[in-house]
């Protein structure tokens, strides 16, 4: 019978099994997951799930003996180690083989670390895994521990912003000068600086990251020579994909796995999915990385059809949300578009209820709509019409704005 293998318990891997046995394949399907959970989606863990308002109902995807009941064997706690492609064979850490007929390749992401050559970092944290956001709730839960996060990036601001909600005292520490730069770019920064300055955090940023001074547990941050203390240091400067086991097999690898945009790697009958993959994107006619939530639910879907040989392909706008106190945002676009277009908000910037667009030559490229709601699909309809669009009508807040 033939065999879909999945390696990796995460969004994409889950998705991936759940797809293959709705739209009807018969055959085997074993997801091979190194945790110790059943598959799990990451966006509570820096949220909902680390404040306590959701429990473990809100990050797994089902529960085990959803697996069971469905036919699918689940593996957990043991990682695959190696993948032959010219045998169809991939080998797992307890020493048990299992040949396939088609593997993907769902391994996620893993946190980056500071480069800090010869400092010790055995004391910090990061925030990955199930795991870790609750070894970090069990710190953060009582409040009045001194938190200083390194990275003003996406998880980092979350998790400052959890901490705040649990009465703990936060210093944000970014190279950049400006939150959230690399996402954004300043200007859009600069809303989610002010917005954690309003809750009471201490966010410094263009600071030069020197050492981190303590040994089992880290106890301050020396940031260009002042020592800024604390219980706890949470770092948060990123991730990188996890090519371990892409690479001992030998497939091609930039900036993650290559992949066609219907998620064929190099190799036969190896897939990949989700945050580790590089695939191609038809529109944007370029490979494009993804860590977003919602490329791994629709990758997850797009490899179980091609592992199965139906036509599929990845070509949805990226997309991606994050909720800070309160505020929600959502943001649609093409972020390597971003960079050069121009910036037009549309509606109150002060009181963080806006759309900004970004528009390159007339057209828009991304769009993030904040504390704003039901706008998503119109901005994603607008970039995908590619149409050139002024940027007063884009302005235009008495023109409702699915007529613009
Ligand atoms: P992962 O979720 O990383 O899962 C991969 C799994 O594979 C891991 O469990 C790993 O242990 C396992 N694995 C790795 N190697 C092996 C191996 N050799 N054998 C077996 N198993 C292996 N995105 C958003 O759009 N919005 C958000 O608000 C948001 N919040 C986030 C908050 C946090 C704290 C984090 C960490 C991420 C967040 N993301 C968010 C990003 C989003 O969660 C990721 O894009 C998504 O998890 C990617 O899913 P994945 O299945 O590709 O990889």
């Amino acid at each position: 019978m033939t065999h879909m293998l999945i390696i990796g318990g995460g969004l994409a891997g889950g998705t991936a099994a759940e797809s293959l046995r709705d739209e009807g394949f018969g055959g085997d399907i074993t997801v091979v997951a190194a945790e110790p959970h059943p598959p799990y989606q990451r966006p509570p863990l820096s949220k909902g799930y680390l404040a306590g308002d959701e429990g473990i109902d809100a990050v797994i995807l089902h529960p085990a003996d959803w697996y069971a009941e469905r036919g699918i064997r689940l593996i957990t706690n043991v990682a695959a180690s190696t993948l032959d492609p010219a045998a169809h064979i991939v080998g797992l850490a307890d020493g048990n083989e299992l040949a396939y007929d088609a593997v993907l390749l769902a391994t996620g992401a893993v946190p980056r670390m500071l480069p800090l050559p010869g400092c010790d970092l055995a004391g910090v944290m990061t925030l990955r895994r199930l795991d870790d956001s609750d070894e970090l709730a069990a710190q953060l839960r009582g409040g009045r521990r001194r938190l200083v996060v390194v990275g003003a990036g996406w998880i980092g601001m979350e998790v400052a912003a959890t901490a705040r909600g649990f009465g703990n005292e936060v210093t944000i520490l970014e190279r950049d000068p400006v939150p959230l730069a690399a996402a954004l770019g300043p200007e859009m920064g600069e809303v989610f600086r002010a917005l954690h300055l309003d809750h009471g955090v201490d966010v410094r940023t263009s600071v030069d990251i020197e050492r981190i001074t303590g040994t089992r547990r880290a106890e301050g941050v020396v940031v260009d020579g002042e020592t800024v203390e604390a219980d706890l240091v949470l770092i948060g400067v990123g991730a990188v994909p996890d090519t371990a086991l892409a690479e001992q097999a030998g497939l091609r690898i930039l900036n993650g796995v290559l992949t066609d945009s219907a998620l064929r790697t190099s190799a036969p009958d190896v897939y990949a999915a989700g945050d580790v993959a590089n695939a191609f994107h038809p529109v944007l006619q370029r490979h494009l990385r993804s860590e977003h939530w919602a490329n791994a639910l629709a990758a997850g879907e797009v490899a179980a059809r091609s592992m199965q040989g139906v036509p599929a392909s990845l070509d949805d706008i990226p997309y991606f949300y994050t909720d800070q106190y309160d505020l929600g945002m959502e943001l649609s676009g093409y972020a390597p578009l971003m960079r050069d277009a121009e910036l037009v908000v549309r509606g109150d910037l002060e009181a963080r209820e806006f759309v900004a667009f970004w528009v390159d030559a007339g057209r828009v490229v991304a769009g993030m709509n904040v504390n704003v709601w039901d706008v998503n699909e119109t901005v994603q309809a607008l970039i995908r019409s590619g149409e050139r669009v002024g940027a007063d009508r884009l302005r235009d807040t008495q023109m409702p704005i699915e007529d613009i």
